[in-house]
């Protein structure tokens, strides 16, 4: 879910091109998702547009309908759909907090329950959850986004817990600073404060975290479940 830029188009083109069936969302950007589905099928692979802002559970259950009935059901779920709206805790009102709690926490929950009983049914799914460092090391300005990844994790290891007998395996995918739109801001900022802490010195790219989600779906991470994936550079050493 939320496949029209950044990590979350990188993660589709790759599915796109190790076979899978591809069903691309987006919340706002139509023309950025469709010029991907157009690129995907002109090169023989299978791919689709829909909307679906996964902070509404009517938008969530359209969406899967459809999906349902154009693909026949979702082995693999990426919910990869995430927001920031960072600022100093004592600025954070409610609404910001909840907003981004709707969409990163509660999205990927809706989702995740709108596909498990197919799953279950098939005795195979994978699901995949977007994690942060932000979880465990914090960062100022980012505790309503380091509480709803935090949250991500405890719900990936737990689900894990129940549904690995029946073939399903729930992993987080754990993305360091990749250059997308959502890390702008922040690259600007701070960019040598943060490169000087890198083990790696460089941002990292979009399609460096989606080969470990193809990883994670297919045979080689058959056997992980209930873990974390670091893509990170060694941010999370520094
Ligand atoms: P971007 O801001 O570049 O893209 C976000 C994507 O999520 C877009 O496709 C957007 O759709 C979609 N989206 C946002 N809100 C909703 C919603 N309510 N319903 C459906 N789709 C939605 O983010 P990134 O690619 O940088 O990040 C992707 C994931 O990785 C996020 O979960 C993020 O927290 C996580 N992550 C990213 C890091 C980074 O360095 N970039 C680091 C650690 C974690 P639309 O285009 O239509 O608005």
């Amino acid at each position: 879910m939320g496949g029209s830029r950044g990590i979350g188009a990188a993660i589709a083109r790759s599915f796109a091109a190790a076979g899978a069936k591809v069903a691309i969302s987006y919340r706002s950007r139509v023309d950025e998702a469709e010029a991907i589905v157009g690129d995907l099928n002109a090169r023989g692979q299978h791919a689709m547009a829909f909307a679906c802002d996964v902070a509404d559970a009517t938008s969530c259950e359209a969406a899967f309908r459809r999906i349902e009935i154009d693909l026949g059901g979702v082995d693999i779920l990426v919910n990869n759909a995430g927001i920031i709206a960072d600022n100093l805790f004592l600025m954070l009102d409610d609404s910001e907090w909840r907003k981004v709690f709707d969409t990163n926490v509660m999205g990927a929950v809706r989702c995740s329950r709108l596909v498990l009983k197919n799953m279950l049914r098939r005795r195979w799914g994978r699901i995949i959850n977007l994690y942060s460092v932000a979880a465990t090391k914090g960062g100022r300005g980012q505790s309503n986004y380091a509480a709803s990844k935090a949250a991500i994790e405890a719900m990936t290891r737990s689900l894990a817990c129940e549904v690995g007998r029946r073939g399903i395996t729930v992993n987080c995918l754990a993305p360091g600073v990749i250059t997308t739109d959502m890390t702008d801001e922040v690259r600007r900022l701070a960019e040598q404060e943060i490169v000087d802490r890198l083990l790696i010195k460089r941002f990292g790219t979009s399609e460096e975290v989606a080969g470990w989600a193809v990883f994670l779906a297919f045979d080689f991470g058959a056997y992980m479940t209930g873990q974390v994936v670091s893509v990170d550079g060694g941010l999370k050493m520094a």
